[in-house]
């Protein structure tokens, strides 16, 4: 059996529904379980009168219903907003209230003090707080509906919701099926939390091809021999996650095709795939591919695609982001026509259709470009001999460990602190990579030094999900200021390592 999301059927194929569809952290099920569990939420979400383009929020981890909500809601055209269990609850609220979502299914066993009107647990049983109201809560059109909305990290302080219609999934299917080389045999370790896209095309790729789910939890990879087992035990095949994530495993002994045989893909997505790390990959799994796929949340999960090859690892010590999707463009925006690199704009069918009820960040970022929709990425990047090259960014968006970050996010909800008068971010670098981030603050009084740090800490964690807390607070007098009469960053960091040096 597979999942036809362009019909939005279950299609019946010689793979037999008794094989595993999702192997979640705590159950596992078959095709017919997928199936029959899928129709009932659907059925669930007609009796509720939940009308399409709704917003339905899923909360929870790496549990099997989470991706069978999922599902559920794409075939149901309801809109999906996941949320996973690292978000404070405050940012649910926050998420809950930007959407007007009056619908919440909770796939974990965590009781959630939440103010919305229905609420459907892992038994699927519904619970009814008070009357829903959908009046001017629904989004997207019928022609081309909203499938969900995936909150990203927001400069001005509140996360933005990007918008992604069925069209552009079907595109970025296509695009799948002819490029990628995956089938119905394929075994899919999932990994990244279901609030970044990169978790979305385990899913997609999946129930498409008639594939099986391995769910890894935050827990289960604490213990890399649980990890490296479950793996062996469910013979995953293709392996997606950031680089980061699979560096983590790099040093392992047993992490070699020796002992993890199966694993024949390595998908790498969501930021800079360090050359290194492929090199070590390749010398442990001499028969695995390794692919580096490009793309922000905007243009549905990944835009372009390549092979990481022995040749390529030789040829380019900064590995390039290779090819973009048949029927797209990558125009390069170049400040100065005489540079080679430029501003990467992303043009084509799987492009968002905005951020949810923000038209001036909208008219910034999205525009029409040939009749096509058009997004301004902020990478920078260049092409060379038709390959495509990624090398940095125009603004103070960056990556951590895998997760996208928003420096001024950061700033902006440190300054809504009492203490606080003044604050900026910074992300420390070594070859490249952000190491660490940092806060800059000025106080409103500067006696009350002591208790800053841990009550600054205490507020954020409530606020911002744990990969945004700063790894340091740091309080100054004053910021010091370039000629230009911007914040000088470069000082303050110099400053701050002179210090630490000073204190060693
Ligand atoms: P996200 O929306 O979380 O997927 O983050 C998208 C951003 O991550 C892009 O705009 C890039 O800055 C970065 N990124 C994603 N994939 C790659 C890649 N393969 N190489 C370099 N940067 C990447």
């Amino acid at each position: 059996m597979k999942y036809d999301f362009r019909t939005k059927k279950f299609t019946e194929t010689e793979v037999s529904p008794d094989k595993l569809a999702v192997v979640g952290s705590e159950q596992e099920i078959d095709w017919t379980t997928l199936k029959n569990k899928t129709e009932n939420l659907v059925t669930i979400f007609k009796d509720l009168n939940i009308p399409n383009g709704h917003p339905v929020i899923i909360y929870g981890h790496k549990e099997h219903l989470y991706p069978v909500v999922i599902l559920a809601c794409m075939h149901s055209n309801t809109t999906y907003i996941p949320i996973d269990k690292i978000y404070p609850l405050e940012r649910v609220k926050k998420i809950i209230e930007i959407t007007g979502s009056q619908l919440l299914i909770n796939c974990s066993d965590n009781t959630l003090d939440l103010k919305i009107p229905v609420v459907i647990n892992t038994e699927l049983k519904v619970n009814i707080n008070y009357t829903p109201n959908f009046t001017g809560r629904i989004y997207g059109n019928a022609s081309d509906p909203l499938q969900y909305i995936m909150f990203t990290s927001g400069s001005t302080g509140e996360p933005k919701g990007v918008q992604i219609t069925l069209n552009s999934i079907l595109t970025y299917l296509d695009w799948v099926k002819k490029d990628f080389g995956f089938c119905s045999d394929d075994v899919f370790m999932n990994q990244a939390p279901f609030t970044f896209d990169v978790s979305l095309c385990d899913v997609l790729n999946s129930f498409s091809q008639g594939g099986t789910l391995v769910l890894t939890s935050t827990d289960i990879v604490k213990d890399q021999e649980v990890f490296f087992k479950r793996l062996t035990q469910y013979k995953c095949s293709v392996w997606t996650s950031t680089p980061s994530f699979a560096y983590l495993f790099l040093r392992h002994p047993n992490f070699n095709s020796e002992n993890i045989s199966s694993i024949k893909t390595f998908l790498f997505i969501g930021e800079e795939l360090p050359n290194r790390t492929c090199a070590l990959l390749k010398k442990s799994f001499t028969n695995s591919r390794i692919l580096n796929a490009y793309g922000p949340t905007e243009a549905t999960i990944v835009t372009t695609l390549i092979e990481i090859t022995d040749e390529v690892i030789k040829n380019y010590p900064t590995l390039p982001i290779g090819y973009h999707m048949e029927g797209s463009q990558i125009l390069i925006d170049k400040k100065n026509p005489e540079n080679q690199e430029g501003e990467l704009v992303i043009v084509g069918d799987h492009v968002s259709i905005g951020y949810l009820n923000n038209p001036e960040l909208n008219s910034n970022k999205f525009f029409i470009h040939e009749n096509k929709r058009a997004f301004r990425t902020g990478d920078l990047g260049y092409y060379k001999n038709d390959l495509l090259f990624c090398i940095g960014r125009n603004d103070d968006q960056v990556k951590m460990h895998g997760f996208r970050i928003e420096l001024n996010e950061i700033s902006n909800v440190i300054c809504k602190n009492n203490l606080i008068s003044d604050a900026v971010t910074i992300a420390l670098r070594r070859n490249n990579e952000v190491k660490k981030i940092i806060s800059f603050v000025i106080l409103k009084n500067t006696t009350e030094q002591d208790i800053l740090n841990s009550e600054l800490t205490q507020f954020l964690e409530k606020r911002i999900p744990y990969y945004m807390i700063p790894g340091d607070i740091v309080t100054v007098n004053d910021f010091p200021y370039s000629a230009a009469h911007k914040i000088d960053k470069n000082k303050l960091i110099a400053d701050y390592l002179k210090n630490m040096l000073q204190d060693k």
